[in-house]
């Protein structure tokens, strides 16, 4: 589904109209985001059938309510409070009807007013309150609906992001609300538990590891037997000398039903931080010891110690008694950072991952809440862990285009991670190796601080170098196939005699990106996208859609022309891999690509090749995000031109970063590395930086680039995305409502409507309107006035504030 969170589509013309209506202009012409703050609602008044029941009619000023649904309308809605439920707080869930449907909400604002134009027979009383004591706090309210606001996104929408069981029935909630504990089956392990003082025998304590086991269990709490058995030496025998003296006792629970904290892990100490780290770190901790927001750029290298900077800043917030939140692109990716804080701050933390039970994230959900875990790690989600008193926001690899969101509500965690700091006095540090533009920006012009770390932390360790083949020049090596360039080649032979690891980086998954009639040129391609099929030879081999996942035989013949003649164009990881163990017969290969590696698996292959099981390593961009794979030597970029080819403004940026990114994977411990970047243009601004490891005139060149060109972040831009699956239909609302968002703003730069590079998608026709200010304000008002303009028909219409994606 396409942008669920804005759609606007499915709307009857009744609703279209309330939605419309709901929308007030505010002194001065400017829309006000109608979400919370709009004050005009109308969404629980439903036509006919007065339903006036528990609330009393008449023109008394009654006690209302605002209610956020989760329904893809714009705004909260209003109801009546009857008395037996004055109670009712903003920020509790509440039970409301809505249409015929009873549905949960969360009370935004209370409040006497009604709607302009509706009668007070017509509004509907609450049906219950779930939650005596808020479930959000009012500083995420605050938060989101600030968030609402600024992606023109559906209060009920945002709240589904921070709220994870919003959408369980009534019942469920009610009875969880009651605090029935429910257990789940998890597996149950040894605890050991030390007795307070005056439980404790008389005379002497233990001596000897007892009394080593006893210390760790005061300083820092019940703790597994699995543990303490890391930790002391023989420590289970010394708990059961203890547990028969009567020191300690030994309880059964239930194990932490979660994959990152399976194996106990051991504490380490703080490292002695290098100058730059130390600079670094006590700007952080003198920012918090504020308690005034803050944000900071921690600009340096793969491997400069950014972690260790996250560590000491966490370790002090939490001794101010405040909570932390980490954001990273891909938590599976990244299990060695989860352990890295447990092994620094213990296991107090929650690993918010998309592989976690509904239930064990509604624990997790709970205990951060309830300050009981104040810290939460995770990737963009995180964001809304629902901590009480936030006191630090690390955002790890800024630049990483995952932390947008791509469907539903299209937030950037990223960006949001410093609105949530800015609006709680927290301090957020995002850091990065290859810093946005957006963060450039704002170091230039004083809203944020650069901390910089100019040295990779192991002092011996140097940059790898960095080669470039130029694939107009070499043909195809030994293997025969021309992304294996004979360079290439003769670097992976030499890095296997010299026993060094190698990473190969592609950024295409599958055998062969394209079926090609050798006859005709007919391309296979899929029945629903505008997009070839790839090829795959796994299991059997099939094609498959890399957009709807559509599966399909691979064709014999030529649908267009009958020809038996069929190529397998291009070279994807699956091919590469092949092509790698047919030229290297003694090497031993792996591969980490999306059809490999989900979620733990992924682990897996780089636990062989940190364990130096693996030679040659072939992945997609998978490869490229922060592992320490402390043994590779060489890595080959098999195919720099890809992600500049993207009809993307962002294209050369993206290019630098993945080559920045991948490059960093060799050499890290005292090794020198070395890497060859393959690619038909040289000369592009892109690779010349990549090859020089000049992160600051890439900045300086692209930076002066979008200045001219009017882009972000020297402008605000939205695209607008219509789809139908009449592509008549959709290219006539996408017409119209251009025509409203010009006329809203006429000097906004309105760029289309085009059809979307991907042109298909999923059966439907797509096309976009990409929009562009010097100032947000127009833009804002633009967007508004698409969005009140409800569509007709069945076009759905989403909207993306500071678009990632251009497809
Ligand atoms: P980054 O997050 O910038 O990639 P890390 O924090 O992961 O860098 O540091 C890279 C490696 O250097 C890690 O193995 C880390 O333990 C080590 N390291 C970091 N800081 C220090 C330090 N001050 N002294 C010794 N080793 C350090
Ligand atoms: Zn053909
Ligand atoms: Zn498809």
């Amino acid at each position: 589904m396409i942008g669920t969170g804005t759609t606007m589509g499915g709307l009857s013309q009744q609703n279209a109209e309330a939605a419309r209506a709901s929308l007030p202009v505010a002194a001065g012409g400017v829309v006000s985001g109608g979400v919370v703050s709009g004050g005009v609602v109308s969404g629980g008044v439903v036509s006919g059938g007065a339903d006036s029941g528990g609330a009393d009619s008449g023109g008394l000023v009654r006690r209302l309510v605002r209610v956020a649904l989760p329904v893809p309308l714009g705004q909260s809605f209003t109801y009546a409070v009857p008395d037996a439920l004055a109670h009712v707080r903003p920020g509790a869930r509440v039970a409301v009807e809505f249409g015929r449907r009873r549905c949960l909400g969360v009370a935004v604002e209370l409040t006497h007013e009604l709607p302009a134009g509706v009668a007070p027979e017509r509004v509907k009383p609450l049906l219950g309150v779930i939650d005596r004591e808020p479930t959000l706090s009012a500083e995420l309210l605050t938060f989101l609906t600030e968030l609402a606001r600024y992606y023109i996104a559906p209060m009920g929408e945002v709240l589904r992001l921070a709220l994870p069981t919003l959408e369980r029935t009534l019942a469920e909630q009610a009875q969880q609300s009651l605090g029935k504990k429910v257990h789940g089956v998890g597996q149950l392990v040894q605890v050991a538990c030390a007795l307070s003082a005056s439980e404790r025998p008389p005379g002497p304590p233990p001596a000897g590891r007892a009394a080593e086991v006893l210390a760790l269990l005061d300083a820092e709490g019940p703790l597994e037997l699995a543990d303490i058995d890391l930790r002391v030496q023989s420590g289970r025998q010394a708990v059961k000398r203890l547990s028969a003296l009567g020191f300690l006792t030994v309880e059964k629970q239930p194990r932490r039903r979660d994959p990152y904290f399976q194996s106990a892990v051991l504490r380490d100490q703080p490292k002695i931080l290098n100058p730059g780290q130390a600079r670094a770190s006590s700007a952080i901790t003198e920012a918090l010891d504020t308690r005034k927001a803050a944000s900071f750029l921690l600009d340096g290298v793969t491997a400069s110690g950014k972690t260790e900077v996250y560590l000491t800043a966490a370790a002090h917030c939490r001794t101010q008694g405040r909570s932390v939140i980490v954001l990273v692109p891909e938590i599976a990716l990244t299990p060695q950072l989860v352990g890295r804080f447990r092994a620094r701050l213990g296991d107090e933390i929650a690993v918010l991952h998309s592989a976690l039970s509904e239930q064990a994230r509604l624990d997790m959900w709970r205990a951060l809440k309830q300050g009981k875990l104040s810290v939460a790690i995770g990737a963009r989600s995180a964001l809304f862990a629902p901590v009480p008193d936030l006191g630090l926001l690390c955002v790890d690899e800024e630049h990483d285009p995952s932390f947008k969101q791509e469907e539903g509500v299209r937030y950037s965690a990223r960006d949001m991670a410093l609105l949530r700091a800015h609006r709680s006095g927290a301090v957020c540090v995002l850091g990065s190796a290859t810093p946005s533009l957006s963060s450039e920006l704002s170091v230039r012009t004083g809203k944020m601080r650069r901390l910089k770390l100019t040295e990779r932390a192991h002092g011996t360790a140097v940059l790898p170098k960095v080669e470039v083949v130029d694939l107009r020049r070499y043909g195809p090596g030994p293997s025969g196939d021309a992304l294996l360039s004979l360079p290439m080649h003769r670097a992976l032979e030499q890095n296997l005699a010299e026993k060094g690891q190698s990473i190969l980086f592609l950024n295409r998954r599958g055998f062969a990106p394209s079926l090609l009639c050798a006859d005709c040129g007919h391309i296979a391609t899929c029945p629903h996208c505008s997009v070839a099929l790839t090829v795959h030879k796994r299991r059997g081999g099939h094609l498959s859609c890399h957009y709807c996942d559509h599966q399909q035989a691979i064709s014999t013949h030529c649908v267009a022309c009958n020809s038996a003649r069929l190529l397998e164009e291009g070279a994807g990881t699956e091919r590469i891999e092949e092509l790698v163990l047919a030229s290297f017969p003694t090497a031993r290969v792996a591969r980490l690509d999306r059809d490999v590696a989900g979620g733990l698996k992924s682990e897996q292959v780089l636990t062989r090749m940190r364990k130096g099981e693996v030679d040659i390593l072939v992945g997609t961009q998978m490869v490229t995000k922060g592992h320490d794979l402390p043994e590779v030597t060489l890595v080959g970029v098999l195919n720099a031109d890809s992600a500049l080819s993207l009809p993307d403004f962002r294209a050369a940026e993206r290019t630098f970063h993945l080559l920045v990114q991948v490059a960093g994977r060799a050499g890290r411990a005292d090794r020198p590395g070395r890497v060859l970047i393959q690619t038909r243009c040289p000369e592009h601004p892109a690779i010349i930086s990549a090859v020089a490891h000049d992160v600051d005139g890439f900045l300086e060149h692209e930076m002066r680039q979008r200045e001219e060109l009017g882009y972000p972040p020297y402008s605000r831009a939205a695209l607008v995305r219509f789809d139908a699956v009449d592509e008549a239909e959709a290219v006539r609302e996408a017409r119209r409502l251009t025509a409203v968002a010009t006329r809203a703003a006429p000097e906004v730069d309105a760029l289309g409507p085009a059809p979307a590079p991907l042109a298909r998608l999923r059966n439907r026709y797509r096309y976009q309107l990409f929009l562009r200010s010097a100032k947000r304000e127009p833009l804002r008002r633009a967007l508004l006035a698409v969005a009140r303009s409800a569509p007709k028909g069945k076009v759905r219409v989403s909207i993306d504030v500071d678009p990632v994606s251009m497809l």
